[in-house]
């Protein structure tokens, strides 16, 4: 590869003209907030994913938030989700007073373990939070199964998977339409699948959830007439409820995103298959470069029918750094002199420390995970990528150890 390599960063937004014209054309509408974008990017999102409702926010962690205060879950509760994720995850229930706890991950996976979950479940637990790490879902029906004999609300944390889904019994499932999440998380983070800047949304079928998580998102104020509790007056003109009136009926927060963001998002929603399928592509010739390997393990789907459907954020590879005898702060430096991103994702959310003097947690809670985290290094993975830039990675990579293949 020449010299003048310009830099791969390990994630990248795809921005084009027309994601441009977009944004510009809603600048120059009526509306730059509480306007038609943020309900027709509701609308088509919602029936990509195949989901009754969508609630789009400011980012996925204040979707997270929503999902946990529609769900019920307050102080006294437990809500369990992976250590190997962003903090949101867990983040998001003790923005409710309830106590995040952490479930050992599938060694193959990377993903929250059923069986673990089994062993720690108790009927204080209020919500499971599996999450799709690298755009992978978990084993969402076993997880369900497990869940729900405890009455436990699941929320899937999909934020890695933007239109991606899984196989189950030989039926295609996509994340956020299908029945073993009671509500589904999506971030639209520029690193992630598809971008609005910054943004989250919220997808469920549950009409109650979907009423509530709308309300909260803004203040808690509703405008509909048919919900109207009144101003506890008898004074009529106290109570006249004219064209003005409004009820704050609960405490909500400000978590709105723009109709210009929303504008970006739907049209990269149309470009979203295209994106997935440039992943794939990218994962399945790094797979195949990194097979032989001896001192690294490539990541493995749940079912060989999977490959077509998962929506890959991030390429994560374990290294025996031992056997190539280099540290992995070595390594990330190596890639870096031939100007190569690498990412470490994610350190478990447990070890730390608002977690460990908040909840008494320490290292050994959960030893897959942190067996996984000493290993794992994630790879550059984004649509623009060449197939020249995935050589180039591959090649530097294989070469630190001069021996290999
Ligand atoms: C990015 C991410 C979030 C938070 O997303 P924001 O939109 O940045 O708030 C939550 N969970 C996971 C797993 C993420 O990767």
């Amino acid at each position: 590869m020449s010299p003048g390599q310009a830099f791969i960063p390990y994630g990248c937004q795809s921005i084009d003209q027309s994601d441009i014209d977009a944004v510009c054309e809603t600048l120059q509408s009526d509306f730059l907030t509480c306007g038609p974008k943020v309900e027709e990017f509701e609308q088509e999102f919602s029936s990509f994913v195949g989901a009754k409702h969508a609630v789009v926010v400011a980012n996925a962690t204040a979707a997270l938030h929503l999902a946990m205060m529609v769900a019920g879950v307050s102080s006294g509760d437990r809500v369990i989700t992976s250590p190997n994720t962003f903090l949101s995850s867990a983040n998001c229930a003790h923005f409710v007073g309830a106590t995040p706890d952490f479930c050992d991950i599938d060694p193959a996976t990377y993903n929250l373990c059923p069986a673990a979950l089994k062993n720690m479940m108790g009927n204080d637990v209020k919500a499971v939070i599996p999450v799709a790490y690298a755009g992978q879902s978990a084993d969402m029906p076993s997880i369900a199964a497990i869940a729900r004999q405890h009455n436990a609300v699941i929320v899937e944390d999909a934020s890695h998977g933007t239109g991606g889904g899984f196989t189950h019994e030989g039926k295609a499932y996509k994340q956020g339409g299908h029945p073993w999440a009671d509500m589904t998380v999506f971030s639209f983070h520029p690193v992630k699948t598809l971008t609005t800047g910054e943004g989250g949304i919220l997808v469920t079928d549950n009409d109650e959830y979907a009423h509530r998580a709308r309300l909260l998102r803004a203040h808690g104020i509703t405008r509909d007439p048919a919900t109207f509790q009144g101003l506890g007056s008898n004074n009529p003109e106290l109570s006249e409820q004219g064209p003005w009136y409004y009820e704050m009926q609960d405490i909500g927060y400000n978590f709105r995103i723009t109709d210009i963001q929303c504008a970006l998002g739907l049209n990269q929603l149309r470009k979203l298959p295209s994106f997935i399928k440039r992943r794939q592509e990218i994962v399945s010739l790094y797979n195949k470069a990194f097979a032989d390997v001896s001192w690294i393990s490539t990541p493995s789907t749940r079912h060989p029918d999977d490959k077509e459907h998962i929506s890959w954020h991030l390429y994560t590879l374990q290294i025996d750094f031992a056997a190539l005898n280099m540290s992995r702060s070595e390594v990330m430096l190596a890639l870096r002199e031939k100007n190569i991103g690498s990412q470490v994702l994610y350190i478990p959310v447990y070890l730390q420390p608002f977690y460990r003097s908040t909840f008494g947690y320490d290292e050994g809670k959960c030893p897959r995970a942190e067996a996984y985290y000493t290993k794992a290094l994630s790879l550059p993975l984004y649509p623009k990528l060449s197939d020249e830039d995935v050589e180039h990675v591959i090649a530097t990579l294989i070469s630190l150890k001069s021996d290999t293949i």
